[in-house]
């Protein structure tokens, strides 16, 4: 009989997902003649093509595969040259930013990052994350046994939540105490806010004065339009000594389906043995690529490589606009009827207070048989989400617009 990891079962059976699932049948099941009037605003996955540029890159790869002179089999695990290369250049150095080629690891996603990540860092270190929070930080961590039980309010013990509120602008305040390991998602999901250069500076000055490691996950990197927000922790003096970052191609250039993504750990990152010996996350972390990572698809990387062509940029300029447009309209539809809607500025995503009392649940039912949109409850991130719902962005153009005709009905949101 071989043994489970019984950290597993901590778990809150993938809780969030599978319930709006549920709740989406049971109300289409009932009433199958408005199945087809469903709008899915929930889910956090594109919805447009990818690139011109990404498809001629990976047709001319694909010839190259099917001949002998040049087939590739394994290429390097970290990535090939030419897209460290291009990362390097395009994403830090046209910046101004201190990052070598050999700093980034390609990998075929930032979630499996996310999860692969925790393997170089020691049991036992103490974890933050903000509260809402993108779900895989803190199951990652259950997993690990880095946590106790849930509680009833799906919080689990052990782990320090950081509340972000409106009044906040959902960027945290310090933990009253030290940490190890600090999650950050700027522009965020759920909340869509973004950090400015200050409260980035704040919690680079606080890891850097506990030696904690704060993992930056900059996913929508791309959708950042306020001038003066910082696109990389890289940006902040100091990062180099306590952050890491983790960088996708899904949200920018459409790579959901695909999957690439990266992420950047600075040589000078050090971590600790017990006995206080430093010693450098980078090597540890080129130790686990190799032996655990065989590299991403040749193909994937060269569509990669081209979104950083000159078509390539603007191809992806056109996608994240398109996106944000979609934003823009839902927020005017949203504001229209009185409600406070947060995020679209810099990111996919909408962040919505209902009505004062409302739960993000009953909001959920609500806007599913009234109006036939399926959201996702502010709840299921974290306790601060309640009274919340995330609307999403990815949506075709047609869906958006009728969605926002159905959002203006003040009926919906009465108290
Ligand atoms: C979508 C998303 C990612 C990207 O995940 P991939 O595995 O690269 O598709 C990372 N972090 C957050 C917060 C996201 O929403």
């Amino acid at each position: 009989m071989a043994f489970i990891n019984e950290n597993y079962l901590k778990l809150q059976a993938g809780y969030l997902f599978p319930e709006i699932s549920r709740r989406v049948k049971a109300f289409t099941d009932a009433n199958p003649e408005v199945a087809a009037r469903i709008i899915r605003c929930g889910i956090g996955d594109v919805t447009e093509p990818l690139p011109a540029a990404c498809i001629s890159a990976m047709h001319k790869a694909v010839d190259e595969m099917g001949v002998r002179e040049t087939f590739r089999g394994y290429g390097p695990e970290q990535g090939y040259d030419f897209l460290r290369n291009a990362i390097a250049d395009n994403d830090f150095k046209a910046r101004g930013l201190d990052i070598e080629a050999d700093e980034i690891f390609v990998s075929d996603g930032s979630k499996c990052d996310c999860g692969n990540l925790l393997d170089i860092f020691g049991t036992g270190n103490r974890i933050a994350v903000t509260d809402p929070v993108y779900p895989v930080y803190v199951d990652t961590n259950v997993m690990l046994g880095n946590t106790g039980n849930a509680n009833d309010k799906g919080q689990f013990d052990g782990l320090t939540y950081l509340p972000c509120t409106a009044e906040n602008g959902f960027v945290p305040e310090l933990p009253s105490g030290p940490v190890d390991l600090i999650y950050l998602c700027y522009p965020n999901n759920p909340t869509g806010a973004v950090a400015t250069r200050e409260q980035l500076q704040n919690w680079v000055n606080f890891a850097l004065s506990c030696n904690a490691v704060i993992v930056f996950d900059a996913a929508y990197e791309a959708y950042i339009s306020t001038p003066g927000i910082p696109h990389s922790i890289f940006e902040i003096p100091g990062a180099r000594e306590c952050a890491l970052e983790l960088r996708s191609f899904s949200k920018n250039g459409g790579f959901t389906g695909l999957r690439c993504g990266y992420a950047v750990i600075p040589k000078t990152l050090m971590g600790r043995k017990r006995n206080g010996e430093k010693h450098p996350f980078h090597a540890l972390w080129l130790r686990n690529h190799t032996t655990k990572f065989n590299g991403v698809a040749y193909p994937v990387q060269r569509a990669a490589e081209a979104l950083y062509s000159p078509e390539g940029k603007q191809q992806v300029m056109q996608l994240v606009n398109f996106y944000k447009e979609n934003a823009h309209l839902l927020q005017q539809a949203l504001s229209s009827v009185g409600l406070d809607v947060y995020g679209y500025t810099d990111s996919s995503y909408l962040w919505v207070r209902g009505p004062k009392g409302a739960t993000s649940w009953a909001l959920f039912d609500r806007l599913l048989q009234h109006a036939n949109i399926v959201t996702t409850p502010g709840s299921g991130f974290g306790a601060a989400g309640e009274g919340y719902f995330r609307l999403s962005a990815f949506n075709s153009r047609s869906n958006v617009e009728e969605a926002c005709r159905r959002l203006i009905d003040p009926e919906l949101f009465k108290g």
